[in-house]
């Protein structure tokens, strides 16, 4: 056996939630998973399964702890990690801004009342319908990401009277990932301006030559599950430099300072994850510190936190409808849902932490794999993983940290209908989203 074929160790207490991986008011009571004061058993009894479930306390929690850390800054939620009404009305509620990145995202914050002032339309093609809506709704940024783009929202804000604020969004060569960052002179990928080819500095240019375009910022995503802030810093110290040089060259001094999102959750025991008053001083001494360095003043920091919002605070709760153990390999738990509620590990292989929540368990330790009902052999859960020997049927079982990047990357593969999702708090759960039907599967078929 290769030492990466090798299964993993063996947890010592299997019906162990580890309170780094679940939900902030998770614990067992007589046994059962609890979330918010309700006992699993009786919310899927009530809803079905598979059921995705959000306690509200943590993620309104992480809402006010960002907020709260981030004082005098902007705290944006990256509405793409899982967006629906009453998400936007929790942000509003806690006075927290939010990124849209479609047409769609923006109507769904529209429809209950978020302030347009507090909206950031983000996307590297923007159609000419979404910039109008956007221009109409009267967002607070446009972040541009495209010369045709900057042409496009020109165009189209002398025509409607509006003289948007704009951000541009800058490829700074750097790229995050967990403990890694790569700072590479190349920026391969589609999003933003490339600072070293000179094209931030073009559509800067381009900006300031046009009076219905107000340049108020720069603007840089790095990347996702990031744990520290290095890649920040070379981000950061980038940015600076394009300010510089944006000075020397037009007398223009910028106020403002996107540095994105992508700060880590703990998805299985042993990853690390930022603390945020940490990070929220270690960002604004980076951006204080480069700033002051560059002889600039201090611009207005703003962050984009997504997954680190809702991550945590949701898991998904399946039952169990068969249990096949292959001789000397592992056992196949299939579960009631798969890649089209959660296509996070068949897309990039992500690891989860997974329990037996209905009850608990004494049994040995079982060498499993989570997988679907899908027909693919790539629909899978939770690639390795213990649950115990005497798992069968009927039981349920919790996935943690599946807020963020399951129910918005949902589909209807082999026509299952997307799960409902639930809020609980307070000992009660209600729908936020209703679970769709048949008929929902065939809207709109002739
Ligand atoms: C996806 C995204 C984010 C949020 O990333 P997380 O990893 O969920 O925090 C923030 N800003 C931009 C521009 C993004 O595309």
């Amino acid at each position: 056996m290769l030492p990466h074929e090798r299964p993993p160790l063996a947890p010592a207490d299997l019906n162990r939630i580890n309170p780094a991986i679940w939900p902030r008011t998770s614990s067992r009571t007589d046994g059962t998973l609890t979330i918010g004061g309700v006992d699993v058993r009786d919310v899927a009894r009530d809803h079905g399964t598979p059921l995705y479930v959000y306690d509200e306390d943590d993620v309104r929690s992480r809402m006010r702890d960002f907020a709260t850390a981030f004082q005098g800054s902007d705290v944006h939620y990256a509405g793409k990690a899982f967006l629906c009404k009453e998400i936007v009305r929790w942000l509003m509620d806690e006075g927290l801004g939010l990124d849209v990145a479609s047409g769609g995202e923006l109507a769904v914050a529209l429809s209950v009342g978020f302030p347009p002032e507090r909206i950031t339309l983000h996307g590297n093609n923007k159609s000419a319908a979404e910039l109008t809506r956007a221009l109409e709704a009267g967002v607070g940024h446009i972040v541009i990401d495209s010369f045709e783009e900057i042409a496009r929202l020109g165009h189209l804000a002398e025509q409607h009277g509006k003289r948007p604020r704009v951000m541009i969004r800058v490829t700074t060569g750097v790229e995050a990932h967990t403990h890694e960052f790569i700072a590479t002179a190349h920026d391969d990928q589609k999003f933003g301006l490339s600072l070293n080819a000179g094209a931030a500095a073009e559509a800067v240019r381009r900006i300031l030559a046009l009076p219905q375009l107000e340049l108020v910022g720069l603007h840089s995503h790095i990347g996702s599950q990031i744990v520290d802030t290095a890649g920040f810093e070379v981000a950061a110290r980038r940015l600076a430099a394009l300010l510089v040089s944006i000075k020397d060259e037009h007398g223009v001094v910028l106020p403002e300072l996107d540095l994105g999102g992508g700060y880590g959750i703990a998805y299985v025991e042993g990853d690390e994850t930022p603390d945020i008053k940490e990070l929220a001083d270690g960002l604004r001494e980076i951006v204080a510190k480069v700033c002051t360095d560059a002889g600039l003043p201090v611009p207005r920091l703003t962050i984009e936190p997504g997954r680190s919002i809702v991550g945590t605070g949701g898991i998904t709760l399946y039952e169990v409808g068969t249990v096949k153990d292959v001789e000397g390999l592992r056992t196949y738990v299939s579960i009631d849902g798969g890649m089209s509620d959660n296509i996070r590990t068949a897309l990039y292989g992500a690891e989860y932490t997974v329990v037996l929540a209905s009850r608990e368990s004494t049994a040995e330790p079982m060498l499993s794999r989570v997988v679907g009902k899908h027909c693919e052999s790539g629909d899978i859960i939770v690639r390795d993983c213990y649950l115990p020997a005497d798992l069968a049927p009927g039981d349920l079982i919790a996935v943690a940290a599946t807020g963020a990047y399951c129910r918005s990357l949902a589909s209807n593969y082999n026509y299952l209908p997307r799960p409902a999702v639930v809020a609980v708090a307070g000992g009660a759960s209600r729908v936020i989203v209703q679970g769709e039907t048949e008929d929902d599967l065939m809207r709109g078929q002739l």
